[in-house]
């Protein structure tokens, strides 16, 4: 099929564009004071933490609301897969949503004074930012935002929020994916009344709010495997997300979702089993 791939959109904020209702927002936290810039995180929670819990979702999903669409519905995650040929290469897309089940958001913002700029390419370190019950919320350094300088992105993603990975019918791992930047926004309501508080990443403020999802729908750039020279067969595919395990969660347990289907290179198909 001829896919017009598309790359994730930038958009003015949806508050101006009716898409949001004030309502929904979240009013802005004040602003952390005197926090102490972690070293290395070594995924140590404390008593005081609200974290994010990271769910990948799998299967056909109702999600109240969706950002592109500015209404709701039934989505597939992972399952919506699909052979496609661009440039010569065989693919296999599919959506990857992400949900926060956790207790608190799961925040992720760049220190801009600490920018560095090498061959060409913008960095910057990353910072969770961990809510607490009281008082200012704690940082843990979590790696590097990388700015996109591709036209269809120019925006700042945090590297290594995601990882894709396609096992073969005798679990020997044949393709994994480049760790996936995200720029982390509130995309589907997953949850009645769940508030955004991060309808557009920013590179100082990212993130997914409790109740939501931030969803790459399979017609995005990178939200592929190649599979050209693979033979056609029985697959599980794998979608990891904190892949590193560096940002802070409540538990890993739903970190990890994989399907199993049967790809028809020849017939351009796949089919979930
Ligand atoms: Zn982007």
């Amino acid at each position: 099929m001829n896919a017009q791939i598309r790359s994730r959109r930038v958009e003015e904020p949806t508050l101006h564009s009716g898409k949001f209702k004030k309502s929904d927002l979240a009013p802005e936290r004040a602003p952390a004071r005197d926090i102490m810039r972690g070293a290395e995180n070594k995924g140590e929670a404390t008593m005081a933490d609200l974290l994010p819990r990271l769910e990948t979702l799998k299967g056909r999903k109702r999600v109240l609301w969706r950002r592109e669409t500015a209404r709701g519905g039934s989505f597939g995650f992972l399952v919506d897969a699909q052979v496609t040929k661009e440039e010569g290469r065989i693919l296999l897309r599919f959506s990857n949503g992400i949900a926060n089940t956790g207790r608190g958001p799961m925040e992720v913002g760049g220190d801009t004074n600490r920018e560095t700029r090498r061959g060409g390419k913008r960095s910057m370190p990353a910072y969770q930012r961990v809510y607490q019950t009281e008082g200012p919320p704690r940082e843990v350094f979590v790696g590097r935002m990388v700015f996109d300088p591709d036209p269809d992105h120019r925006h700042w993603h945090y590297a290594g929020f995601a990882e894709y990975n396609l096992y073969d019918a005798s679990g020997t791992r044949r393709r994994r994916s480049r760790k996936q930047a995200f720029c982390l926004e509130d995309f589907d309501r997953m949850k009645k009344r769940a508030r955004a508080e991060y309808p557009r990443c920013r590179p100082t403020k990212m993130g997914v709010s409790p109740g939501w999802a931030d969803t790459y729908t399979w017609d995005l750039h990178g939200q592929q495997v190649d599979i050209t020279t693979l033979p056609s067969g029985t697959y599980r595919l794998e979608s990891v997300a904190n892949p590193t395990r560096r940002l802070v969660e409540q538990s890993h347990a739903g970190n990890r979702a994989t399907v199993r289907l049967q790809i028809d290179k020849a017939a351009g198909r796949v089919t979930i089993l």
